[in-house]
């Protein structure tokens, strides 16, 4: 019964994504959905803010926030004006103890992005992306697939060093997260790498585990997100070099296969 539930639950979701990926904005409900709203209709809910319809009864409102199914939409805006928006940031409560901002460095027109967790404390004394111990491992993965650091873009979910490199908190990831989705909206990669559970299952908002995400592209906002194990877990795990190997290999084929067509 609570499988059927859920079946058709996921059902109207996807259908109200497809009405909504075409521009509608609204969709009329039948009496009998309205009655159970009203049911469902709890303390907390009524709390929240409500979108009023602009005309008629029975009709629900279909959120406009972008999904990882949504295309990132055409953007002009180059990185130093996103730089520039950030400015000192002071956001979230990292600002105070950050020496330096780590925005991301590489090439502004990619076909590949890394996206790590978070600066650490050679990247926050540095103010650059992945230069630590798991930066130098980082470097060697990208140029086992013929490339140079300087031809990929790399940044993080966060652009401060969390204290003690402790995981990112929620109101971080949401002072942070736009710039990162401007970001990739600037650069616009074919292939987007995630690096580690934290940035894969940020940028899919899942909960599943990397082991589950990795080593295979996922559509994500018009690219191919392949999610890996970050290099700092490579470093305590050596032994799962050979899993990153083989999923950087996807990413050179298909970068490669691209770079046929056109
Ligand atoms: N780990 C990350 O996730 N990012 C960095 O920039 C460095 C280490």
């Amino acid at each position: 019964m609570t499988d059927d539930r859920d079946r058709i639950g996921r059902g109207i979701l996807e259908q109200l994504e497809y009405y909504r990926s075409l521009g509608v904005r609204w969709a009329r409900t039948s009496p009998t959905s309205r009655s159970s709203e009203r049911r469902a209709s709890t303390a907390r809910e009524r709390a929240q803010p409500r979108v009023v319809p602009p005309a008629g009864e029975g009709l629900i409102f279909i959120p406009q926030t972008a999904t990882m199914f949504d295309p990132i939409p055409a953007q002009d805006e180059s990185l130093e004006a996103i730089r520039q928006d950030l400015g000192d940031c002071k956001r979230c409560k990292l600002a105070p103890d950050r020496k330096h901002i780590v925005f991301g460095s590489g090439n502004p027109k990619a076909e590949l992005m890394f996206v790590g967790e978070a600066p650490g404390a050679d990247e926050d004394e540095q103010g650059l992306p992945f230069v630590g111990r798991a930066g130098q491992l980082l470097t060697r993965i990208i140029e086992a697939i013929d490339m140079r650091r300087s031809d990929v873009y790399i940044c993080n979910i966060l652009k401060c060093r969390p204290p003690g490199n402790r995981n990112p908190e929620g109101d971080e990831i949401k002072s942070c997260e736009p710039f990162l989705l401007r970001q990739i909206a600037s650069i616009r990669p074919r292939v987007i790498c995630a690096l580690g559970t934290f940035g894969a299952q940020t940028l899919l908002g899942t909960k599943e585990p990397i082991s589950k995400l990795r080593g295979r592209f996922i559509e994500y906002r018009g690219a191919k997100l392949m999610a890996t194990f970050h290099p700092a877990y490579l470093l305590r795990n050596p032994n799962e070099k050979r899993r990153v190997w083989e999923d950087v290999q996807k990413i050179r084929d298909y970068l490669k296969s691209m770079r046929a067509q056109t």
